[in-house]
């Protein structure tokens, strides 16, 4: 049993010693002790089906045997800098993960995070065309360093320092974009951007398949492939984001990218990619890659034996089980049963996303579509004492991102399926009228970082 601080001390302690942006979900915030592949485990041994963690950290489940052997086997042997000898492991992984890529995808760099992947692709592609201006579309999320902020698109994550050098074009957002599903006619805005914002050439454009933070919004069909055809014309590299939505998460296809017919010249990925522990990934082109060679570049600890260890299990693991076919199963019985809740519910606006990366956006009236944010928090502490964790993200904050681990099963999602539909039907909703309460949204994040947010401390108003 678990004997050590409990959620009250921990939340004193991170109050007192930890970073005063940390935020944390629910009203009462989960104490996570132990984690078993789609579950989760408090303080008290209450286990929780965890809908959101296969994003955050964990791909193919909570302490997955294969991965806890490959990282326990690899720190027993040794664990060091990535730069200055030969390691098995970053040549085992890279090889590896060039196997899943398509075209000529295959030199791999290594990094500690999504932000850093980023960074480091905008630069390759700077620096391959020579040109500096890239384009990124609104609602974006791409990290929080200097050029990765600049490609983000949503005010909650900018903070007031110098960001230049990216544009950001009109979202091909299928919901709530002005041109619904046409996504030539977005495709549009990348040229008039190029021809009013730039010298004509532009360095590259960096995009997600399927928008995470932004709220699973996936990129209107026909948009990257003529979007594709611009960049490359204006000289510039595309650049496909994979942070949320690779690693067989979208169940049709291992890569994001895939569903929309298009190779791009550099790949980025990170978060569950190594079930938890800390590394990303750049690939693109030999051709691409030697624009490092003209200066130093290393990085200590991207692609250390024990991240690479980790990430190797993790893709036999994706192998061995299946689980971009399970992704697509499940994902797809879990859409149906969604979708058919919105039949019921006035309440859900829309359904979408691919695999298991699905969102549920919640609105009060469906024809002005307003973002229905108070009842999105509710419904989302509701399922957590209901034994259910769950994400939420989108501008507004007001859309469910439903990303388990890979090895979630229909079972699950049945059992996911029966606290959405009855909190939804609760009595007591809407409920916040004498909320105990106070809404990050209204008082600092017009839609709360990442998802992971939102109800700060509690405190009553
Ligand atoms: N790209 C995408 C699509 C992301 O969702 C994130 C993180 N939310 C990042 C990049 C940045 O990753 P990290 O937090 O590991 O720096």
């Amino acid at each position: 049993p678990y004997t050590g601080p409990s959620a009250a001390e921990i939340l004193k302690k991170r109050q007192e010693y930890l970073s005063p942006s940390l935020f944390h979900f629910y009203s009462n915030p989960l104490n996570s002790v132990d984690g078993k592949m789609q579950y989760l485990f408090d303080e008290n041994g209450r286990r929780y089906l965890d809908a959101f963690g296969g994003i955050a950290t964990v791909c193919c489940g909570h302490c997955h045997p294969d991965v806890v052997e490959a990282i326990v086997s690899q720190t027993q042997r040794l664990q060091h800098s990535t730069v200055l000898y030969l390691n098995h492991a970053i040549a085992e992984f890279a090889e590896a993960l060039a196997s899943k890529m398509p075209g000529d995808l295959k030199v791999v760099f290594f990094t500690n995070s999504g932000t850093e992947a980023n960074e480091l692709a905008m630069m390759i592609a700077r620096l391959y065309t020579g040109c500096h201006d890239i384009i990124s579309l609104r609602n974006a999320y791409h990290g929080n360093a200097a050029a990765t902020m600049s490609a983000t698109a949503q005010c909650n994550y900018k903070f007031n320092v110098v960001q230049t050098g990216v544009h950001h074009a009109l979202n091909p957002d299928q919901y709530r974009g002005v041109f619904g599903s046409d996504g030539l006619k977005y495709a549009k805005d990348v040229q008039d951007l190029i021809d009013y914002g730039t010298c004509g050439n532009v360095a590259g454009f960096l995009a997600e398949a399927i928008q995470g933070v932004g709220g699973i919004l996936e990129l209107a069909p026909g948009y990257l492939p003529a979007v594709y055809g611009t960049i490359k014309k204006a000289g510039g590299l595309c650049i496909a984001d994979e942070v949320q939505s690779g690693f067989a998460r979208t169940g049709s296809h291992f890569w994001g990218f895939e569903a929309h017919g298009v190779v791009p010249d550099i790949v980025t990925m990170a978060k569950g990619i190594g079930n938890g522990v800390p590394i990303g990934a750049v690939v693109t082109t030999p051709e691409i890659a030697k624009v490092l060679t003209y200066r130093t570049y290393f990085n200590t600890f991207g692609g250390n034996p024990v991240s690479t260890a980790s990430g190797l299990a993790v893709l036999r693991v994706i192998e061995k089980e299946k689980l971009q076919e399970n992704a697509h199963v499940v994902g797809s019985y879990l859409k149906d049963r969604l979708t058919s809740l919105k039949e019921k519910h006035e309440i859900i606006g829309d359904v979408r996303g691919r695999g298991l990366m699905l969102g549920v956006e919640l609105v009060t009236d469906r024809q002005l579509k307003t973002p229905a944010k108070v009842e999105t928090l509710h419904v989302m502490d509701k399922m957590k004492e209901m034994g259910v964790l769950i994400g939420k993200g989108g501008f507004y904050g007001n859309v469910f991102r439903i990303t388990p681990p890979l090895c979630f099963t229909k079972e699950d999602a049945g059992w996911f399926s029966f606290p959405f539909s009855s909190t939804l039907y609760s009595p007591s909703f809407p409920p916040f009228a004498n909320s105990a309460f106070v809404l990050l949204h209204d008082c600092r994040f017009p839609s709360g970082c990442d998802g992971l947010h939102d109800v700060k401390d509690v405190k009553k108003k």
